[in-house]
């Protein structure tokens, strides 16, 4: 057999933490894949595709065994923020429009989806605490495992317990209260308890004659007088079932069973829904357009305004459509007298209420939210991609204006024209739903 550390399966095997050095050739290997000196050919939604399923998906089976250390995950972030926002081997701030921690959450939470390494490590780890908890047919089941603090305080947190016979259950640490742990029900009790004794103390014998009570070290404060009365009621109201099994459950999906998808899920608890990200990612759109979106609906696309923000330019620019209110997003999308005359173009065309149209006092954010809920569910998927095409169509007419000689430049109907051809082809691409306003 090989000297530790060895490798096994393409893993790193080592009976202590691996040194930098061990570190770097797996590091390397995640960003080989990298595209070299083409990457500037591919386009950022395909960047993105690459970040996501490639790159990201690689380093899952080291992270599930080892705990990254912090430089080897800034590494691959790094080098993947670059790659995705300019294609380069490195960027600055500025070039970033939306932060790597944002453009790291799941969609739903308003980011692109691709994988968090650090939430995605401690959710693939979790596994070995809920094996080593709820699974003694492993083989190494009873083997001494040292556990991530990290780790801990996740399965802790995560993990309810329905009470058995009390052996398996750590009376001070674990949630097998109604869901609740001790520290939620007498926080200044728990304080009081050595480390030692509360990774030790089962349920069983905690309630076997009170021994939890003399479990507590040092002076009760007043707080902790009646957190302590209302334990003792609690401890006098639970009955142990010697005949059962204590049961570890997973309340965070439907099997309550652990999966790393709904753990990692759990990690981004907290985070604040983007009701917008249902509108952007279910609907028909390409790629490009719907990242298009998501930046617009951000205000991060560099409309004048914020050039002006970010001292790339001296004076906000007068809209580039109508020539007569600054030139930002909302104006562009849902205020200017051109876009407006697109819009109704194209719902008349599309035999959409023309009354939905924008009526030039909302953001593009809450017109587009309070619109859809005005059609019909069944072609609501349709109708966010018909914004989506509109907004897109819109935009790059915008840009025609800025970069290009007039001879790019259409009228209203030119370009409802054009978005009614391209929406044709959407249909013939599979986007079936769409058809329903080419008729
Ligand atoms: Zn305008």
């Amino acid at each position: 057999m090989d000297k530790f550390p060895c490798k096994y399966l393409g893993l790193q095997l080592s009976i202590w933490q691996l040194t930098r050095a061990e570190w770097q050739p797996i590091v390397d290997n995640v960003l080989n894949f990298l595209p070299g000196w083409q990457r500037g050919l591919i386009t950022r939604a395909g960047r993105l595709v690459l970040v996501h399923d490639v790159v990201m998906a690689r380093p899952t089976h080291h992270l599930l065994v080892a705990d990254a250390p912090k430089w080897a995950v800034e590494c691959v972030n790094k080098r993947c923020r670059a790659f995705f926002w300019e294609g380069t081997e490195q960027i600055h701030g500025g070039q970033c429009l939306v932060s790597w921690q944002k453009v790291c959450r799941p969609k739903e939470l308003g980011g692109l989806g691709i994988m968090d390494l650090k939430r995605h490590g401690l959710a693939l780890r979790l596994r070995w605490e809920w094996l080593r908890r709820t699974d003694p047919s492993k083989p190494w089941h009873g083997l001494p495992m040292t556990c991530n603090p990290q780790v801990q305080i996740a399965f802790n947190s995560l993990v309810h317990w329905r009470l058995g016979s009390g052996d398996k259950v750590l009376f001070w640490k674990d949630r097998w209260i109604d869901g609740a742990s001790i520290d939620d029900i007498a926080p200044d009790i728990k304080k009081l308890i050595r480390t030692q004794t509360a990774n030790k103390r089962l349920v069983k014998d905690g309630l076997l004659n009170h021994r939890w009570a003399s479990d507590i070290t040092g002076e009760l404060s007043t707080d902790g007088l009646i957190q302590l009365i209302r334990l003792w009621e609690i401890m006098l109201n639970t009955q142990l079932n010697p005949n059962q099994q204590d049961e570890a459950i997973w309340p965070w999906n439907e099997r309550g069973v652990y999966t790393s998808a709904s753990a990692y899920k759990m990690l981004f608890m907290g985070a604040i829904k983007a009701a917008f990200a249902c509108w952007i990612w279910k609907c028909w759109a390409p790629l490009p357009i719907k990242i298009f979106m998501w930046l617009a609906l951000q205000y991060r696309v560099w409309t004048s305004d914020r050039r002006l923000r970010h001292g790339l330019q001296e004076q906000a620019s007068s809209c580039f459509l109508c020539a007569q209110e600054e030139d930002n997003i909302d104006h562009i999308m849902t205020q200017c007298a051109y876009s407006k005359q697109v819009w109704f173009t194209t719902f008349s065309r599309s035999r959409i209420d023309t009354l939905l149209i924008p009526d030039g006092n909302n953001t593009l954010e809450t017109w587009w939210g309070a619109t859809r809920k005005h059609i019909h569910k069944t072609y609501r998927r349709a109708f966010d991609s018909l914004v989506s095409l509109v907004c897109w169509s819109i935009w790059k007419q915008r840009n025609n204006r800025v970069f290009r000689d007039n001879s790019n430049w259409m009228s209203a109907t030119e370009l409802v024209t054009k978005i009614f051809e391209e929406l044709h082809l959407w249909t013939l691409a599979g986007g079936k739903g769409v058809s329903v306003w080419c008729e």
